[in-house]
């Protein structure tokens, strides 16, 4: 049996190490072979030089090396498309995911036959309450907006039989939401619960705003209800538009005398109104601008260079 284990990397100098340390005294003396795959998702620091070295004393290792930064989810998808193992585990580089919890996922995928297992956070160490209250809420709000089932406090850490590695290769869109899209991939899908550690060292990658992109991704790649939201809105507008036009002349003809004020409601209903438009206008432009990235059909990222020990590519 073969396991290919995929890092993604970006900046990642002060973990690096210790983590490939790490996940080397796990999978020491076990009963199948493994690879590890470190994408390099341009980092500007040393962790390209460290991983140089690492796959220069181990033909295990190999690396694909971006062009530039693309992100987090083309990372991931690059390993996943170049694998070719029995199973592949995909597990962030700064130690946050147990490597163990690995030989944890693929006796769970022996024992129930399972295609997917994915890691479900039962704690999150070293993260603001922040962090972990929005996090928290969103994946209850994505799975209501939804359309499919995705698994709530589910990352990217999970082990994929190769059967749903091959099917995940063939989606065409480029912006992927991967823990959304293996859920819709379907196949036996089992979960396993573990803690969250806090980060080994460094920094995240992900702050506020980038979470925030990346949480639009999925909302907006795994639901249509925000436009029907809109849609519901504006009815609702217009109702509430008719029911103060009604109230109004009502009591214009009771009392004509009073009816000269209304200039606070007058600019009340333009702001609400024009709130309302510019809202509704922004969810279709956030559809309209994804489509426009999938019509341009740009590779989702460009490997600039694979490097594996005594393999000449
Ligand atoms: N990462 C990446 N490209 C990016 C941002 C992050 O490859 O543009 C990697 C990063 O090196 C790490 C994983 O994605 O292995 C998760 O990132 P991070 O730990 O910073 O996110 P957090 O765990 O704080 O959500
Ligand atoms: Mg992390």
């Amino acid at each position: 049996m073969y396991l290919d284990i995929i890092i993604p990397c970006y900046n990642e100098e002060a973990v690096i190490s210790e983590t490939h340390r790490r996940i080397i005294e796990v999978m020491a003396n076990k009963n199948f072979t493994f690879e590890i795959t470190y994408v390099n998702d341009g980092s500007k620091d040393k962790t390209l030089q460290i991983l140089k070295e690492i796959a220069n004393n181990d033909s295990r290792v190999k690396i694909l090396d971006f062009s530039r930064n693309f992100g987090h989810q083309p990372a991931v998808s690059a390993g996943l498309a170049n694998s070719n193992s029995d199973f592949v585990a995909i597990i962030d580089a700064d130690l946050q995911d147990p490597p163990e919890c690995i030989l944890e996922m693929l006796e769970k995928a022996e024992q129930d036959q399972a295609d997917v297992v994915y890691g479900v956070r039962e704690v999150r160490k070293g993260e603001t309450w922040f962090k972990k209250m929005t996090a928290k809420a969103f994946y209850r709000m994505l799975n209501y907006f939804s359309e499919y089932k995705i698994p709530v406090d589910t990352g990217d850490f999970r082990l994929m039989r190769r059967n749903v590695v091959e099917a995940f290769n063939q989606l065409p869109e480029r912006q992927k939401y991967i823990r959304g899209l293996v859920a819709w991939l379907g196949f036996k899908q089992v979960p396993i619960f573990y803690k969250r550690d806090a980060r080994f060292a460094g920094e995240t990658h992900y702050p506020f705003f980038k979470m925030v992109s990346f949480a639009m991704r999925g909302l907006l790649y795994f639901s249509k209800k925000p436009l029907q939201i809109s849609t519901n809105l504006g009815i609702s507008c217009v109702v509430f538009a008719l029911l103060f036009l009604c109230i109004s002349l009502v009591r214009y003809f009771i009392d004509k005398s009073s009816f000269a004020s209304g200039w606070t409601s007058t600019i009340t209903l333009v702001v609400f109104f024009g709130g309302i438009q510019l809202i509704t206008i922004g969810v279709l432009g956030a559809y309209l601008g994804n489509l426009f990235d999938e019509v341009k059909g740009r590779p989702e990222y460009i490997i600039k260079k694979i490097y594996q020990k005594n393999v000449d590519l």
